[in-house]
């Protein structure tokens, strides 16, 4: 079904507010186009929970969480930016395996799913993520999704590839 992306991103961002840790603010940027944008919301919310709770919980109390969409010309992009623990480097090539936790995130609660589960929702719209993580410093994760998506099930997906 067709979604307005930044209504849809502000839902989102308000639904996570409630559950961030005390002075944290989780704040959506935008440029205030209307993107409509025809996606299975359902899909595009579980992505936007795992990434923004993720940077919730692997920042401080008192840290901010940006995020920012935009409309290029065949993709949506959504960013989620935290100013958290970030992914020390020798770990980061693993972070999309099931199970994987950072060396860094060991008392941190956690099953190591999330990302994982994020990576196969992407695959089966077309989409892509990339991040880019300091250590101490932060993580911001983009994902990029195209606006003329075939949306494949999985079963169907490995016949096309
Ligand atoms: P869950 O299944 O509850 O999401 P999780 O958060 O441990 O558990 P993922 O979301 O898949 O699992 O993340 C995998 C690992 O990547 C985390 O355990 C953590 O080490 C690291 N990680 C993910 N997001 C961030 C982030 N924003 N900042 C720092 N480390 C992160
Ligand atoms: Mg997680």
């Amino acid at each position: 079904s067709k979604i307005n992306l930044s209504a849809f991103i502000d839902e989102v961002c308000d639904e996570m507010s409630a559950v961030k840790k005390p002075n944290q603010r989780i704040v959506y940027t935008h440029t205030g186009e209307a993107i409509d944008f025809k996606t299975d919301g359902q899909l595009l919310k579980n992505i936007l929970i795992n990434l923004i709770s993720n940077a919730i919980k692997y920042s401080g109390n008192d840290k901010n969480i940006w995020v920012t969409s935009s409309n290029e010309e065949n993709d949506i992009t959504i960013s989620v930016k935290d100013e958290g623990i970030g992914i020390p480097e020798t770990d980061q090539q693993y972070l999309f395996s099931r199970f994987f936790r950072a060396e860094n995130a060991i008392n941190i609660q956690g099953t190591g799913l999330g990302l994982y589960i994020v990576k196969k929702y992407l695959d089966l719209v077309d989409g892509q993520i990339e991040f880019e993580s300091i250590p101490d410093q932060g993580t911001t994760f983009k994902i990029t999704i195209p606006k003329q998506t075939y949306y494949h099930h999985e079963k169907d997906s490995s016949d096309r590839r």
